[in-house]
């Protein structure tokens, strides 16, 4: 997320709202949204599904069904990233070469 005040625009990981620093490891999604490293991190490990259908804040697609895997925190609920989200920028991040993150799709089955 960005945030607009005097000096400009902060850059903001819209799950975690750590300002990003101009060099830590970070994934665009859509409209300025971001996640950064660590969130991505955890959200692979704690993406689980739950039964209502949701919008997701990096892809922006609306009505996402509850069987899709989404993280969200407990201190930013409003923001969610769907599974596709984390798996692409998973993938975006592990041919980063200064994020020292590497990840293998899950095979399917
Ligand atoms: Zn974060
Ligand atoms: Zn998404």
């Amino acid at each position: 997320m960005q945030e607009y005040h005097d000096e400009g625009v902060s850059i903001l990981c819209d799950f975690c709202h750590t300002a990003w620093d101009g060099e830590a490891a970070m994934v665009e999604g859509h409209h300025g949204s971001v996640i950064c490293l660590d969130c991505l991190k955890k959200a692979l490990n704690a993406a689980a599904t739950h039964g209502d259908k949701y919008q997701c804040t990096l892809c922006l697609r609306i009505n996402i069904p509850g069987s899709l895997p989404r993280w969200s925190t407990a201190e930013y609920p409003q923001a969610i990233v769907c599974q596709e989200c984390l798996f692409q920028a998973a993938k975006a991040m592990s041919k980063a070469p200064h994020a020292n993150f590497s990840w293998s799709p899950p095979t399917a089955g």
